[in-house]
């Protein structure tokens, strides 16, 4: 392998499911997006409001997310803005690892609210 076909944290990785979301490749129901992120709604959802926010970059969970302390408040920001306009009290949650239930390793904050939550859920 050459240097040049290393792939550098973040860059895109083409069998990853949310990074062909955030390059349009799989169609999602966005409900926001900018330059560092893009939210949408859960494919199977767990509570009456369930988003997941999703940093463009390739970051494989929320200890690499750590790594970038800007980021990590961007993705926390956005959860909060979008659920102030659709309920407000909300649960954010980070699978980390696969016995975590961590499905797709490509970080994502899994937004719930709307009604009351069941404890566990997720
Ligand atoms: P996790 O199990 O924490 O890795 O969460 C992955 C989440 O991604 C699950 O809640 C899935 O329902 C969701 N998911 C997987 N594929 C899609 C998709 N194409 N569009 C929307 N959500 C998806
Ligand atoms: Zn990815």
């Amino acid at each position: 392998m050459t240097p040049s076909d290393a792939t550098a944290p973040g860059d895109p990785d083409p069998d990853c499911v949310f990074c062909r979301i955030v390059a349009g490749e799989i169609p999602s129901e966005r409900v926001h997006e900018d330059e560092q992120v893009i939210a949408f709604h859960d494919l199977s959802p767990q509570a009456p409001v369930h988003l997941l926010v999703v940093p463009r970059t390739h970051l494989r969970d929320v200890r690499e997310l750590s790594a970038d302390p800007e980021l990590l408040a961007h993705v926390t920001t956005v959860a909060g803005r979008l659920t102030g306009t659709r309920g407000g009290d909300f649960r954010l949650i980070f699978n980390t690892g696969a016995s975590a239930g961590q499905t797709v390793f490509h970080v994502h904050a899994h937004v719930l609210a709307g009604g009351e939550l069941a404890e566990g859920a997720l």
